[in-house]
Formats: C-alpha cells, structure tokens, sequence
C-alpha cells in the first residue's frame, strides 16, 4: 500500500467513523460495531452517496496484516479489529466501556503484533457436555404467547450452562427477503413493508416487555428500521442489491427476535445475555448459496465474547454470522439449525435440540405422507442423506459439525412437549416412535421438486477420458449446482439433475463447450427433460441387502409411475430416482406404504350407485374396519356418481350416511371431473374407477382410465361384449401395463367363472366348449315351467318375484346371455362379434314391437301353446328344456338356444335361478369342469365386484 493508499483508507474509515458517533445511539449494547457503523453510514449521508460509498466498501482495501504479508480487508471490517492491532502503527480510536462493543481502527504496518489472545482478559471458556444447545425455529417464536413458552422451556431446563439459537419470528425472514425484492424492483411499497416488520416486532415487545427491556428494545428496534430504510432506499436507487446488502437486512429478523427472548428469559430470572452471531461466527463463502464455517477463528471470537459476557444462558441469532472480513453474512436459508449444529461444536456440548412444529423426523413430509410415522433414532448419516434430498426439518449443513464430536440432536415438537422426538446420533436404530420394529431396512424418503434433468449423449463419449470431467467443469462455470449423477456403463449417456432454475445456463454452456463435438455428431444431443422431481430413498441398512432396490421400483411400477434416472452411490445409504414432478407425491406414497405401512391404499371412484353399486357400498362400509385390521388395506370411496349428481371427497366418503351427505352436498355430474378428483387425490398412490352402470358410454373410457393409470373393476358387460377390436386394444392395454382390468361380476355374478377360465388358460389347458346357463331369470323360468303351468304364468311369477328386468322381454330376447357368451368367447380366445352369436329368442316375433311390458305380457299366453309343445316332446323323451349359451372352441363358434338336456344331466338339476357353466377342455374331457350357483342378485353381484377390488388390492402389495 503506498501513503495515498493508506491516506485514503484512513479518510474513509474516518468517514464512517463520523457516521457512527453521529447515528450512535444509547442503546446499541448489543449492536456490533461494524454493523452498526455501517449503517449509520446510511442516515448520516444522502442515499444516493450511500449507495456510492456502499458499493466502495465492498470493493476491499489492502493493508498488511501482522505476518507483513497483503491482506485483503474491507472498510467495514476495520472496525472490528482487536485492539492489540493498534498497539504500533496508526490507528483511530473511540473507546467504550463495554469491551465487546469497544473497537479501534488501525491500518499498521508492523512486525510484531502480540497475538489476538494476548490482549483479552483471558477468562476460560468452558466448554463440555455442561452445555446444552437449544435452537428455536420460526414457528416456535412466532408469537409473544410463544416466546414467553420459549423462555419457559429454556429456564426449566436444569443444565449447567445454556446456549439457545433462534430463528426469526415466522414469516419474518420472508418479509425481509421481500423488502430487498421490492426495493431494487423499484417497488415504493417496500416502506410500508418495512414498517408492518417493525409494527409486527413493536407489538410483540409491548406484549412481552416493560420499563426500561420495552424502552430499550423499542430504541434499537426504531435504529435498525432507521438504518434498513436508508439501506433499501439505497437498494431502489441503484435497482440491486449485492449479496452482503442482501444478508445484511434479512438477518435482521434474529437480531430482534433473540433480544426479545433475552429480556423475557431474564424477566423469568435466568442470567441471560444475548449475542449477535456475527461476532462470534466466522464462515467463508463455499459457492452455490453454501458457507464454510471458519472453525478456529470463531471459536477464538467466542472466548473473547464470553470473557465479557460470562453468563449461564446464551441467547444467540441463528442464521447471521460475517465473513472473515467482518462483513454480514448469513448461513443461508434456514440456516439456523446449521448455526446451532456449531455452536455445538464449538462449545462441545452434550446435545443439541432441534425445537420445530413437529414431533421429530417423519418417515416422509408429513404434510404429503398422511400416514408417515415418527422415526425414534436416525444416524448421522441417514439424517444427512434425508435433509440433503429435501426434508427441510433439518438443514442439509447441521450434521457436520456436531458428527465431528459426536454430539446427538434431538428435533422436538414444541407444541407436544410429551412427544420424545427423534434422536440423531451414531447408531440409529430400526425402531418408529410407537416401539415398532421395522421389518424394512429403509428410514425415510424424501423428495426434491423443481428440478431438471440433463442427458449429453452420443456414441463418441465411449471410452474418451475427460468427457466426465469436460462436462462438470461447464456446469461448475455456470454455477450450477448438481443434485444428481447417473452413467449407463456403454458410456454412451450422462445425465444428472440440477435445479429447474438453472438448467438453460447449463444447456448453454455444455453446447458451447462441446460445439465441435456436436457439430461433428461426436455427441448427438444435449438434452433437457424439465418438470422433474427426485425421490430419495435413505436407510443405513440398506446397504448390503439384498431386494430393496427391487421392492422400491415394484412399488413405483405398481403405481404406475415411469422412473426417468437413478443413482445409489456405493455407500448404499440412497436410492436416488428421478420422476416426472406430477407423479412425484403419489410415488412417495406408493413407496412409503410399500415399505413402511405395507398398507394398500386405494382410492376408490363408484360410478353408478344402482342396486348393484349402492349394495357395494354397503358391503365396503361393513368390511372396511376388518380389511384395515387384517389386511392393511385401505380402501377410501373418493367419489360416488350417478348419471346426474355426484359426491366428492378429500379424504374417503363416510360410507355410514353417504346417502344423505350426497343429498346434503353432491355436485353436478361430471364424469371427468370425477375422475380426475378421484385419481388427483394425490395422498393415495392407486386409483380404481368401479363401474356399476350397465352404460356403453361409461364402458368407452376404459381404454382412457387405464391409460391413466386407473384400474377398472365392473360388472358392465358393455366393454368387452362391445366392438371387438375396442374390446382387443384395451386387453393389449392391460397386458402390456401394470394397470388392472377385473370383470369378474360381467359372467354369473360373484361366482369365479371369469378367473376360472383364466386360471385354466394361464396353466396350459385348451378349451373345448363352454355351456351354461348364464341367466338367472331364464333359470328361473325353465327350472319352473312344468306341466302344471303355462308359460306366461311363469314368466309373470318370475316378473313379480323380482327376478326379470322391469320388461322381461329383456331377458327372453337372449340378448344379455349372448353377451355372457361373447366375453367367454373371447377370453377364450375367439375372435367374435356380438352379431356372430346366433340368439333364439323367447318373445315370440308379434309382441316385440309392443310397447308395453303389461301389454306383452298380456298377449303372451296367446303363444303358450308353441312352448307347451316344445316342452311335452322334450318329457317325452326323457328330457328337459333349458335356455343355454354355448362356446364352441373347437368350431370358433358361439350360439344362445334353447336345447333339450336329459333328465339326468347337471343342467336338468337346477333349482331356483341358479346359473350353472360347464368347461369342456382337454384336462377336463370325460367329466366338464362345472360351477353353480346363485348368479344374479344385488348382493352376489356386488360381492362379485368387491372381491375384484381385493384382488386388485392383492395385486397392489397387500399381504394375501
Ligand atoms: P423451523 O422453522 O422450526 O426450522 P421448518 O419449517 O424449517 O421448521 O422444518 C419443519 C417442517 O419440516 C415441518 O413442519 C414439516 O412440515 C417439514 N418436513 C419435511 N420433511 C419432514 C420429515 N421427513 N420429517 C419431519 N418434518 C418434515
Ligand atoms: N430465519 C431464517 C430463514 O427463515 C433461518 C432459519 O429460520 O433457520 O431462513
Ligand atoms: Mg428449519
């Protein structure tokens, strides 16, 4: 430094010097010199030289240090050299009583300058398990009502020596990143922003505080809003903010809170003094939004501080701290836990606890996994692995120091004292807060949203050196921060996340640094695949076992969620999966409950509360508690819908009094809103739409639904007895995805002919022929019609017993059984249409334009005699009649009649209006394989359906 250099340094500290005496205020105990200094900078000059001067001091001075070597230093940082540096050489000085608010100016060339140390009074710094580290975060300050509750805690705890950390009242923070947003938007209002900050702070401390606490808070409270008003007028002027402005306002919000909490401590009689971190933390800026802690310069700061501040509670600002040279910083967002997780290290205390909103460590954000538990134990590694990838509880930085000296942290709910929390240490142990065993080796998962992906691809990277590093170098240049890493081994691909924000700055640069590579098709392509969202999942155990991995991705294909890139490092703590960022929540439900609650969780939309669907509900309603119980699973009726109303929920239908509450609160239908309410529910990872109608048109959306990834149960025979070639894309659709179809209810019921046939396929039998009578009603009537009655008798006995449709020509057309008969066929592996089915049916040709069913049924006995007939010739022969649809495998064939059976066979044998269907295959050829029994009906239909969704649940995951 030549004179002038110096010279000028001088003049300049001078300057602020001045400043400072001129702003100086009674009582700014606590304010550290240097800050305050600098801000009085603010009021004494216009803001347009403040700006100007601003913006010079953070352009640093070179003096020499004690070493004679150059030394980089601020303005601002010489106010906060020790007094030994002024001992030779030049220096200004304005001396205080207090010696933590005593500072010198000195810009001394020397060669001996005694040590930092030398100079302070040396009174020992204890340090040791005495301490016990508190920090408070926002919530927990967030009210005058809390902070007394704070300051409650902090005295009853009986430890030796306190050290309490504390966030900024909530939303504070927030509020002071805004004014900074506002202000160098332009945006007049940040003064009125400001001033609902101090209003908000003014009343808390008329609340909390009196006499001289109250008067002394308000004085410094109305000097810092002083000094912030002239610092953002200056931020408005220039229309930016550097980063040190930035810290320096939004650091604010401790500063006020921690004195607040101070003075309420000492009311409560607790010997408290309160410490502005700044002159005590030393950190270095550490890129991407990151800072080091200086480790040994702090701690020095902090003997100084506690030699002049001895006391048994600490009250210290989380977030704030200043960088070597003396500038403000802060730890970044939510860096207050991290400030904690030093002051640990520093003091090496005996545990740190964490005190936040809830009741510790979830196994996933309990505001996205309803269901997570409390974990008891993590370890350090774990609790690192679960911030790192996104469960804000604890910030990323906290593990660090306090692993160093084995310190444990305790997070703990402030509002639910008698909640144990969850403890951080070592060894964690595989235990939830209720004493549970964990079966699973995995603790928790986490997620990251807003994230993009980059893949830089091309057949040139094969085994070319450096192109790893070529690349990451590029986005080390933009800045960027990688989140994650993932390298097929062909080499041919690398890919890896970075924030959403930040991903066209690295595209950019990657193209311009691999230019020559992509001209000449070395590399193809540098790809960005947005709207992505990584879900980690974290467990120290996992490591060396085997299936995890397998049971992970299980759980995310049978949710039908697509997986963009994974890594797991070899550590074998992680299993990093990127998503697309919607299915982001329901995979971590998916795989939560796969791994944790092994619940089956499914949302359940009911189309059409007929008969058939309101029996089911019914049947839900009394099982739910049981299948819960035993089964683990959760079935939640998100929403019912008839043709004109419909009832949505958010969290499960209450099935006791859906009725009513559809009465009370249903809604237009709409069968795509429905839909997407049911499957948007986003709490739950499955979805399936049950479809009780007998409509084409609802059968239509299938193909969609399944697409989507809904499942779809019904007994609506529409779909596969429909279009043949609609009926094949969406069996191809339900093949090819992990998306389930069941219809078992379409064919007899709830008897199990449906998985029969299946189950007779999918082991290798071929069938034959399929024969049955698959119409309860034409059952009904058959099994009735003997020579002491007519036809038409019977068919009016079986209309008004209640087993024919309202008309029962809708039963004799045969139409209903030619359905059956199809979807048999098809599953059999035919190729038919509906119009390939010859039908016989039993409305005689005259009556089936009449347009009443009274009317029919009026004229029918006109037609007895035909029927009479037909039947005497079959008793003569030994035989009955019976109304049948029958498969001809063999012959491709299908046909619904009516056939004459000996008395002695099993179809001669029926009774009431039971179905019976005979499977002739090659293993069952001399004997048929043959199921009876009651096929139609509300509650054998509904149980038919119901039992699908089981099977559905099954399919999901639920333990069988
Ligand atoms: P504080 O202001 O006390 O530091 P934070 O909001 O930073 O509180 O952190 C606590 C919040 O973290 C909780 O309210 C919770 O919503 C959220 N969170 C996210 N993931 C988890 C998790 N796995 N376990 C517990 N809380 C979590
Ligand atoms: N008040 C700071 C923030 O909101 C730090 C913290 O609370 O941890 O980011
Ligand atoms: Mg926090």
């Amino acid at each position: 430094m030549d004179f002038n250099g110096l010279y000028e340094t001088l003049i300049f500290c001078g300057f602020l010097m001045k400043c400072r005496r001129l702003s100086n205020s009674p009582n700014s105990r606590g304010t550290s010199p240097s800050h305050a200094a600098a801000m009085s900078l603010s009021s004494a000059i216009s803001p347009s030289s403040y700006a100007a001067i601003a913006a010079a001091s953070s352009a640093r001075t070179p003096i020499f240090n004690k070493k004679k070597t150059a030394a980089v230093l601020s303005p601002l940082s010489l106010f906060h050299q020790s007094p030994s540096l002024s001992k030779t050489g030049i220096f200004l000085h304005r001396g205080r009583k207090e010696s933590s608010s005593k500072f010198y100016i000195a810009a001394s060339v020397t060669t001996a300058v005694p040590s930092l140390d030398d100079s302070v009074e040396k009174v020992q710094l204890p340090r040791g398990a005495m301490w016990s580290i508190h920090k408070f975060g926002g919530t927990c300050v967030g009210s005058s009502e809390r902070i007394r509750n704070v300051a409650e805690i902090v005295v009853e705890d009986d430890s030796e020596r306190k050290l309490v950390v504390v966030s900024a009242m909530s939303k504070v923070t927030d509020m002071m990143y805004d004014l900074i947003y506002k202000a160098q938007s332009r945006d007049d209002s940040y003064e009125s922003a400001l001033d609902a900050v101090m209003e908000k702070h003014k009343l808390t401390a008329f609340d909390l505080l009196d006499g001289d606490d109250l008067a002394r808070f308000l004085t410094r409270l109305q000097h810092d809003v002083n000094n912030l008003k002239a610092m953002l007028r200056a931020i408005y002027i220039a229309g930016h903010a550097t980063e040190s402005f930035s810290d320096f306002v939004v650091g604010h919000g401790e500063l006020w809170s921690a004195q607040l909490l101070s003075f309420v401590i000492r009311k409560n009689g607790g010997d408290c003094n309160w410490m502005d971190t700044r002159d005590v933390l030393v950190v270095n800026p550490a890129g991407s939004n990151q800072v080091d802690p200086d480790y040994l310069e702090s701690e020095k700061r902090l003997e100084k501080w506690f030699s002049s501040n001895q006391c048994q509670t600490i009250v210290a600002t989380g977030f704030i701290a200043s960088t070597p040279q003396n500038i403000p910083t802060t730890l970044k967002r939510d860096g207050s836990d991290f400030s904690a997780a030093i002051m640990g290290a520093l003091l090496r205390a005996g545990q740190v606890t964490i005190w936040t909103d809830v009741n510790g460590v979830y196994s996933a954000d309990p505001r996205k996994v309803s269901e997570a538990v409390v974990l008891k134990t993590l370890s350090y590694q774990e609790a690192w692995e679960m911030s790192y990838f996104g469960a804000n509880v604890l910030h990323p930085r906290t593990i660090i120091p306090v692993m160093r000296y084995d310190i444990p942290i305790v997070i703990r709910n402030i509002f639910n004292l008698s909640a144990p929390g969850t403890m951080i240490c070592r060894e964690s142990v595989g235990e939830t807060e209720d004493g549970l065993k964990l079966e699973s080796h995995v603790k928790g998962f986490a997620t990251i949203d807003n994230l993009a992906l980059i893949n830089v691809e091309g057949t040139g990277m094969a085994g070319v050196p450096g192109t790893a590093s070529a690349i990451f170098g590029a986005v080390k240049d933009v800045g960027a921060n990688v989140i994650m890493i993932s390298q097929a081994s062909s080499e041919h691909s690398i890919c890896f996340a970075v924030p959403e924000s930040e991903v066209k700055a690295v595209a950019k640069a990657l193209e311009a640094r691999f230019r020559q590579a992509l001209d000449a098709g070395r590399l193809s392509q540098v790809a960005i695949i947005p709207n992505c969202s990584i879900l980690a999942t974290v467990g120290q155990k996992m490591a060396s076992t085997p299936g995890v991995s397998a049971t992970l991705f299980n759980a995310l294909a049978k949710a039908n969620i697509n997986v963009r890139a994974i890594a797991q490092g070899c550590t074998e703590y992680n299993i990093t999966v990127v998503l697309s960022r919607e299915d982001c929540v329901r995979a971590l439900k998916a795989v939560h409950s796969r791994f944790y609650l092994s619940r089956t969780t499914i949302a359940v939309g009911i189309v059409g509360p007929g008969l058939i669907g309101a029996t089911l509900l019914d049947q839900l309603r009394d099982q739910a508690a049981i299948l819960k119980e035993n089964s683990k699973i959760d079935l939640r009726v998100m929403g019912i819908t008839g043709s004109r109303t419909m009832l949505l929920s958010e969290t499960g239908i209450d099935l006791s009094r859906w009725r009513e509450v559809q009465k009370e609160k249903g809604e237009t239908a709409d069968l795509e809103k429905f839909v997407q309410h049911v499957r948007g529910n986003h709490f739950i990872p499955s979805t399936v739409i049950v479809d009780c109608t007998a409509d084409s048109e609802v059968a239509s959306h299938y193909h969609d639904w399944l697409c989507r990834g809904i499942h779809v149960v019904t007994p609506n025979k529409k779909a596969n007895s429909g279009p043949l070639d609609q009926y094949l894309k969406l069996r191809a659709l339900q093949r090819r995805s992990y998306t389930h179809y069941f219809y078992e209810a379409t064919v007899g019921a709830g008897l199990p002919i449906i998985t029969t046939l299946q189950g007779l396929l999918e082991t290798g039998d071929k069938i034959l022929r399929i024969e049955g009578i698959f119409s309860g009603t034409l059952s009904y009537i058959f099994n009735n019609f003997k020579s002491t009655t007519s036809f038409s008798e019977v068919v009016s006995e079986a209309k008004a017993a209640g087993y024919t449709e309202p008309d029962p020509r809708d039963d004799l057309a045969g139409t209903d059984v030619a359905r059956k008969v199809i979807i048999l066929a098809r599953e059999s592996g035919l190729k038919l249409e509906l119009s390939d089915i010859p039908v016989q049916s039993l409305v005689p040709e005259p009556l089936r334009d009449i347009a009443s069913a009274e009317e029919f049924l009026l004229q029918l006995p006109q037609f007895d005699s035909d029927m009479t007939r037909k039947r005497e010739d079959a008793e003569n022969a030994g035989e009955v009649l019976r109304y049948v649809g029958v498969v001809d495998a063999v012959n491709q064939k299908g046909v619904v009649e009516l056939k004459r059976y000996k008395k002695e066979h099993p179809f001669a044998q029926l009774s009431g209006s039971d179905n019976i269907i005979a499977f002739t295959t090659e293993r069952y050829n001399k004997q048929p394989l043959i199921i009876r029994g009651p096929g139609a009906g509300a509650e054998v239909t509904a149980g038919g359906v119901f039992s699908d969704i089981l099977r559905l649940a099954s399919y999901l995951g639920a333990p069988s």
